[in-house]
């Protein structure tokens, strides 16, 4: 396997861009649902069913933020590296990271198998490819 051509590092670095923007909004839509959830829980008793689903909604969104956050992070780290030598190449065992993966998750820092191995750590049950 050979590390990443100029070219194709550019499209990522945009593919990167593009992801960013969405999640920037995706996390802002997220946070304004929070607000207004939290003013409509403070502008009223709701009945029972209603803190339910409420509290549903909240945790649903508490988690999307949080998520949208992680990647956001990753993104960033990702954009960093980019314009450095060590894009593209996994981050534990050094070997390039296949451009196939790359594409489908450009902020991806480590090969398959090291990822599964990290994931296999942690207990998480993230994407996998
Ligand atoms: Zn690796």
């Amino acid at each position: 396997m050979t590390a990443i051509t100029a070219k194709q590092r550019a499209a990522l670095k945009r593919a990167l861009n593009i992801r960013r923007r969405q999640i920037e909004l995706a996390l802002r839509g997220d946070t304004e649902r929070l607000q207004a959830e939290a003013e409509d829980a403070s502008a009223g008793v709701p009945d029972r069913a209603e803190q339910a689903t409420h509290d549903v909604s909240v945790d649903l969104a508490v988690a999307a933020v949080r998520r949208d956050g992680d990647e956001l992070d990753a993104i960033d780290a990702a954009l960093q590296r980019i314009d450095q030598l060590d894009y593209g190449s996994c981050l534990d065992c050094g070997r390039p990271i296949a451009y196939e993966r790359l594409k489908l998750f450009p902020e991806a820092s480590r090969c398959v198998s090291c990822q599964a191995q990290s994931e296999k750590g942690t207990g998480l049950n993230t994407r996998s490819l």
